[in-house]
């Protein structure tokens, strides 16, 4: 008599998961960005999935701070419960397909790869917190993805843990 029950669960969890996905909202300018994004999180074994189908959109949005002496190019916004709900890019971003590309990678990498902090001021790499030159990280573009990925908390972590597992299965005497 428990088989029943158990199929439904298991229909019901499908559902519930399956309409999850339906929520997130991907922009069509940054779809093609996120693609090639996700590409290289798989080639890095980078879980991806479950942060993305959490967020409500991803969206190039008009509203964020925007003045000669400097811009919101991108942010990661919360809910009340400091979740992060959206990923938006500021439209301004998309005057340069290549400003465009560091400025969602930027955002993709404090979301996706657990960058909760900047690396540096203005070091010329995708995560420092302003960049004087995206033509500079753009030129050096297979480095930066590089540096991005294998300095990222999140492959730092897989690494250590894939370290400890080796440790546990091979004990040294
Ligand atoms: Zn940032």
């Amino acid at each position: 008599m428990k088989k029943p029950l158990l199929l439904f669960l298991i229909l019901a969890t499908i559902c519930t998961s399956s309409s999850n996905a339906q929520q997130v909202n991907i922009d069509g300018r940054l779809k093609p960005l996120l693609d090639n994004f996700f590409e290289l999180c798989k080639s890095y074994n980078i879980e991806y999935n479950d942060k993305l189908f959490a967020l409500k959109k991803i969206a190039v949005v008009d509203d964020l701070n925007t003045s000669q002496r400097g811009s919101t190019l991108g942010m990661l916004q919360r809910d009340e419960f400091k979740n992060v709900e959206n990923i938006v890019v500021n439209w301004i971003a998309m005057l340069d397909p290549e400003i465009l590309r560091v400025v969602a990678f930027h955002e993709f990498g404090h979301y996706f790869l657990e960058y909760d902090t900047h690396v540096c001021d203005d070091c010329g790499i995708i995560m420092s917190v302003v960049n004087s030159s995206y033509f500079e990280i753009a030129n050096d573009w297979e480095n930066q993805i590089k540096i991005l990925f294998e300095q990222s908390p999140v492959y730092l972590r897989n690494q250590n843990s894939i370290a400890t597992k080796v440790a546990q299965a091979y004990p040294m005497n």
